[in-house]
């Protein structure tokens, strides 16, 4: 089988967990992202993502 990558502008978004300060990629799917929770593969920590600079949590990767 042979995966297509999507042409529309696919956004890796790059988040920080809050506990380790670690920075990893999470690839984001459509729906609600303000309700995702991301479990850190550094130190297990789960944290929710949000999509606000507020939060300081995610940034947008070009
Ligand atoms: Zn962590």
């Amino acid at each position: 089988m042979k995966k297509l990558a999507k042409k529309r502008g696919k956004k890796m978004l790059t988040v920080k967990c809050p506990r380790c300060k670690h920075n990893m990629k999470y690839d984001p799917k459509p729906g609600k992202i303000s309700q995702k929770v991301k479990k850190c593969v550094y130190c297990g920590h789960s944290f929710k993502i949000f999509i606000s600079p507020d939060k300081n949590r995610i940034r947008k990767m070009i």
